[in-house]
């Protein structure tokens, strides 16, 4: 295997490890310092949209600006990127990089700027069509290779675009609502949990009030909570509930426990207690949501 797809498997990698982290939302200065591999330097990220690091023949990545030039580029309703070339030369560099991924079949790791310079990662991305004459490419997640290993030679990979396509449909916009939603919500709450005031993002998880498979269960600002995760999980479980005048109660049979330290300052004492809510009174959470949550609550009581 080449040096190069070697190097793309480490970035993979570490994508991977820092998402368990922050889920998939990089700070740009982040990823354009990158990793460290064996000693080398790797750039994620640079100033064009397109970018191959040093020493690639083709791109680590592709990216999308808030604001960018290019108004093409966006994941559409089958799931499918359509991303445009670099400029109207087919045969600028950055573009010729992005046709050679197409034709080896190497995967890509897409940015999707969310907010101000934070990105969702999205990979690994495959250019599934090319088209010259419009400038632009096709290309959707590829699950096959996420599970490549560094002795696998790409072009033994079956390649079944049909497939690809439902599966880039579901998985894609999945992935970037999900960590679009948990980092829109986190940070209307000033990256502090609800309940216990957390400040650990990396504790943090974008709690839905309406569970994602509900029809109420919009991934909105209003239909979310930023809990840590030990308040995310009770909450799910009904061990503590938020009635619609933003009060915490922790359920009857918890409150009778004895036990150590975090039963009783991380659950028993908070009964009572009110959310730290928003700064802004629109991204407060939605009552009637909480008040269709709370009755579930106590029925569980
Ligand atoms: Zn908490």
């Amino acid at each position: 295997m080449s040096i190069e797809l070697e190097i793309r498997l480490a970035a993979f990698a570490w994508i991977r490890d820092q998402t368990a982290w922050n889920a998939g939302i990089f700070a740009g200065t982040e990823l354009a310092q990158g990793f460290d591999y064996q000693g080398r330097r790797v750039t994620l990220k640079g100033p064009s949209g397109i970018w191959i690091p040093q020493g690639f023949a083709m791109p680590i990545s592709i990216t999308t600006a808030l604001n960018g030039p290019y108004r093409l580029d966006d994941i559409g309703e089958d799931g499918l990127l359509t991303y445009a070339y670099r400029g109207t030369d087919p045969s600028h560099r950055d573009n010729r990089g992005l046709r050679e991924a197409y034709r080896t079949r190497t995967p890509l790791i897409y940015f999707k700027e969310t907010r101000n310079h934070h990105f969702q990662a999205i990979w690994p991305v495959i250019v599934l069509e090319d088209f010259p004459a419009s400038l632009c490419i096709h290309a959707a997640m590829d699950p096959a290779y996420a599970a490549l290993r560094p002795n696998e030679d790409t072009s033994t990979i079956p390649y079944s675009p049909l497939d690809l396509r439902r599966y880039a449909w579901t998985q894609t916009r999945q992935r970037l609502h999900q960590s679009a939603f948990r980092d829109m919500v986190i940070t209307a709450y000033d990256q502090r949990c609800a309940i216990c005031r957390l400040n650990h993002p990396e504790l943090l998880d974008g709690a839905h009030i309406i569970p994602d498979a509900d029809n109420l269960g919009t991934p909105i600002i209003q239909n979310g909570l930023s809990l840590c995760k030990i308040h995310h999980a009770a909450y799910d479980q009904d061990i503590l509930g938020i009635s619609p005048d933003y009060r915490v109660h922790i359920r009857g049979d918890i409150l009778q426990e004895r036990d150590g330290p975090m039963l009783l300052h991380g659950l028993q004492e908070l009964d009572g207690s009110c959310l730290s809510l928003p700064n802004r009174p629109a991204d407060r959470p939605d009552k009637e949501r909480l008040d269709a949550r709370y009755s579930k609550f106590l029925s569980a009581s």
